[in-house]
């Protein structure tokens, strides 16, 4: 995120906060300001995609403004998603890969970012339901989509958003446990998450009363460290009867059908219930 009061402001802007002409030239000479384009600069410290997204003409919106407010979002880094409201103006800019929305909604003062709402409804519409689904049930978990927000989604999305607003719970632990349950639930399992279980602490998921599915995010299981840990969980859960299955980012992402495969054949074994 960018620093508290810093980020992108137009000429008249930093005209009213007193800066002279000349202080803004000596500014930019200087490097504090940098010159996006006519009448338009940005702290130097600003974030590269708010900065991307002015130059284009609009603000961080999409998955893009997502991230940076700190919604689960499984689209990568790049191009940055603008949005230009509904009457905004594209500028040809260097390196421009920007992926416009032209949805149109208040446009408030200076480059403040979309709302959460339509931020999720942007994910929605770009990104499709599960994109939707995990961005906003971090939103949830964060507390940033209100009873009204919520309602506003339901009235502006479609059927399959309403299911997953539906779906959707406050107390999501990752975006990966947010997928996985979204892809699972056509199943009819009986998935509990962060369940404690005896002699190995919190689980992501719980199938039936004996099923541990561990989804491993990226970056906090590598290392011999990690490792030995997870393979010590998974004996200690094997002692009190319970069977794992283990994931990481690219198989949930990338390999889905090997995922749900090995679940449902664990499932279909009976593996999931106590005997
Ligand atoms: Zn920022
Ligand atoms: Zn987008
Ligand atoms: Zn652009």
């Amino acid at each position: 995120m960018c620093a508290p009061g810093k980020g992108v402001e137009t000429l008249r802007g930093l005209r009213a906060k007193g800066l002279s002409r000349r202080a803004i030239a000596a500014a930019v000479e200087s490097g504090d300001l940098l010159h996006l384009r006519r009448g338009i600069y940005a702290d130097r410290d600003t974030c590269s995609p708010v900065v991307t997204a002015a130059r284009h003409g609009g603000r961080l919106g999409c998955v893009s403004a997502a991230r940076h407010l700190g919604l689960w979002t499984l689209a990568e880094d790049h191009p940055t998603h603008v949005w230009m409201g509904g009457a905004g103006h594209a500028y040809a800019h260097e390196g421009c890969a920007c992926i416009a929305h032209w949805d149109d909604g208040p446009v408030e003062q200076g480059f403040a970012l979309p709302s959460i709402p339509r931020v999720l409804r942007q994910v929605l519409r770009c990104q499709g339901v599960e994109s939707f689904f995990t961005a906003l049930e971090s939103a949830l978990r964060r507390d940033e989509l209100s009873a009204s927000g919520r309602d506003w989604l339901r009235d502006h999305t479609n059927d399959a958003a309403r299911e997953a607003l539906a779906f959707a719970r406050f107390d999501a632990d990752s975006g990966l446990e947010s997928l996985v349950r979204w892809r699972l639930r056509t199943w009819n399992l009986p998935v509990r998450t962060q369940v404690r279980v005896i002699s190995v602490g919190r689980v992501d998921l719980l199938i039936g009363d004996a099923l541990i599915v561990e989804i491993d995010g990226a970056g906090n299981h590598d290392g011999p460290a990690h490792r030995h840990r997870d393979l010590r969980r998974d004996a200690h859960a094997a002692i009190w009867g319970f069977v794992s299955l283990r994931f990481d980012y690219a198989l949930v992402v990338h390999d889905w059908p090997t995922v749900e495969h090995a679940i449902l054949a664990y499932v279909d074994r009976g593996l999931h219930l106590r005997r």
